[in-house]
């Protein structure tokens, strides 16, 4: 199997797009915490040849794609009334920051 190179797109994380030999993926990622540390793991992802004279309208497409579903996994803070991704949110009510200052220790 061809390495792949991956890099994060956004912040929060919105997307991780992939360069491999002759290929160029998108992906939607997944984090999670183990401990301390958060671990980004693919949720799904496609991949496309770096070919052809519509490659670049398709990699616009699957961007998009990609994109929107990472943004429909992110959760409203009933405290701060922004929408965070899943990995920053405490539990389904607030996100990390708000608990934190609210004096949860991290
Ligand atoms: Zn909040």
């Amino acid at each position: 199997m061809v390495p792949v190179r991956w890099f994060g797109v956004g912040h929060p994380l919105l997307l991780v797009v992939g360069v491999a030999d002759g290929s160029v993926l998108v992906g939607v990622p997944a984090l999670r915490w183990i401990s301390q540390r958060p671990v980004t793991e693919l949720a799904s992802y496609v991949s496309l040849p770096l070919s052809g004279s519509d490659m670049l309208s398709r990699l616009a497409e699957q961007v998009g794609t990609a994109s929107t579903a990472r943004l429909a996994t992110f959760r409203t803070c009933h405290r701060c009334d922004a929408k965070q991704p899943p990995e920053w949110m405490l539990d389904d009510d607030r996100c990390q920051a708000c608990a934190e200052a609210d004096g949860v220790v991290f």
